[in-house]
């Protein structure tokens, strides 16, 4: 085989791995997202076990994808998806969240109420630790809800793939033009999808002040 075609087999592989993973972008892994543990499973072998959100499922996924004996036990028992929300009270502004946020799904500007849109959220769990006054929680996604479905979850995890990708082109295009690494692009948003989570922070502001 050409070396052309040997890189050209390799990142084929590792596209197929990193379509097992769930996309969440937790690098619960160790890695830094999925992709890179997608290439460190392809190229430097590590373990298959290393995908909590995933649970069973992916972990067989990935001994299929890589030609490996199908593991035996369970590792991982799965995690019911969750979905991230601002408790709108105690949130100062800082903006620490938006920077943690591996998906861009947080919206909001320095001093002012955050939110989240729970349609991008991949239930990560990477903006709580970043929050100085704990205000951000994880909650369930209500059972039998359509995101329930498989056809949802792989959709939910190409939108997450996609825009996690589009985060790190642009802090990679923000650290050339020696910028800082910046806030959420808003040009790819739908109208629907911002103004749900704008309007009920402004509904809940508006509440809480009496207005
Ligand atoms: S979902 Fe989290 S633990 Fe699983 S591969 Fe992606 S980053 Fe790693
Ligand atoms: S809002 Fe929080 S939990 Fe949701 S994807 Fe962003 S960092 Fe993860
Ligand atoms: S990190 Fe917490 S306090 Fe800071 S903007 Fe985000 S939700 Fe608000």
């Amino acid at each position: 085989m050409s070396a052309h075609a040997a890189e050209t087999a390799r990142a084929a592989l590792i596209a197929r791995v990193d379509a097992c993973l769930p996309q969440t972008q937790c690098r619960r892994c160790g890695y830094d997202g999925c992709l890179p543990y997608a290439q460190a499973l392809v190229e430097q072998g590590v373990s298959i076990d290393g995908c909590p959100p995933g649970g069973e499922r992916v972990r067989h996924a990935l001994a299929r994808a890589l030609g490996r004996p199908q593991p035996a036990g369970i590792v991982h028992a799965g995690e019911p998806p969750v979905v991230a929300r601002v408790e709108d009270p105690d949130c100062i502004g800082c903006t620490k969240c938006i920077q943690a946020c591996p998906v861009d799904a947080i919206v909001g500007a320095a001093g002012l109420l955050h939110g989240v849109v729970a349609a991008w959220c991949t239930g990560c769990g990477l903006c709580l630790p970043a929050c100085p006054t704990d205000c951000i929680v994880l909650e369930p996604v209500a059972a039998g809800a359509e995101e329930d479905s498989e056809h949802a979850a792989a959709a939910r995890a190409a939108q997450a793939r996609a825009r996690h990708q589009a985060l790190l082109e642009r802090r990679a295009r923000r650290a050339e033009a020696g910028d800082g690494p910046g806030y959420l692009d808003l040009a790819g948003c739908s109208a629907d999808e911002l103004g749900e989570t704008v309007l009920a922070a402004v509904r809940r502001r508006q509440a809480r002040d009496g207005t």
